[in-house]
This record gives structure tokens, C-alpha cells and sequence, in this order.
């Protein structure tokens, strides 16, 4: 009946995807990040390091030791790949 597909949004506080499971955000959460903020980059950027902090703090919440680099590359490292397939940059 309801036929709305789910929106790929994180489960606190483990960041996984409600939707598919995949660490957050995953691939699908990426492309609907990178249209929402299609042209406001640098805004894009500060959210996702926010919730990369968010992300961190409740990975020590649970007891964890967050890997860091892992985190950084998992929560923006997309971002860079992404900005570098497109080559409109403001030169
Ligand atoms: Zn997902």
C-alpha cells in the first residue's frame, strides 16, 4: 500500500542506513546528499563533517574506539571523488 520508497537516512547511534544497513552514508544517501546540496558544496561539506562529529561521539558513547581516518573517509572522503569527476571548478 504505501509504496513511497525510504528515504536513506542514518540510525543513531550506530550510523547505519535505515533503509539498506550500509554505514552511513551510503551510496544511495550520497547521490540524494549531492543533489539536495547540488551548487552549495562547501554547505555540504560542513554537514557531513558535522554528523562525521555527531558519528564519533556516539561511537564512544557505545564503548567504541572510532577510527578516525576511517570515519573522515567514510563521512567526506566521497565528497572529494565526487568534486573531482566534475571539473567545473570556480578557477
Ligand atoms: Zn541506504
Amino acid at each position: 500500500m504505501n509504496a513511497r520508497p525510504r528515504p536513506h537516512l542514518p540510525m543513531r547511534p550506530r550510523w547505519l542506513c535505515r533503509n539498506c544497513a550500509a554505514p552511513w552514508p551510503c551510496g544511495p544517501a550520497q547521490l540524494t546528499l549531492a543533489a539536495k546540496f547540488y551548487g552549495h558544496s562547501i554547505a555540504l561539506a560542513f554537514y557531513l563533517a558535522a554528523s562525521m562529529h555527531d558519528a564519533v561521539d556516539d561511537a564512544y558513547g557505545l564503548g567504541l574506539r572510532p577510527n578516525l581516518p576511517a570515519m573522515h573517509a567514510r563521512f567526506l572522503g566521497w565528497l572529494s571523488q565526487a568534486r573531482r569527476h566534475r571539473r567545473s571548478g570556480r578557477a
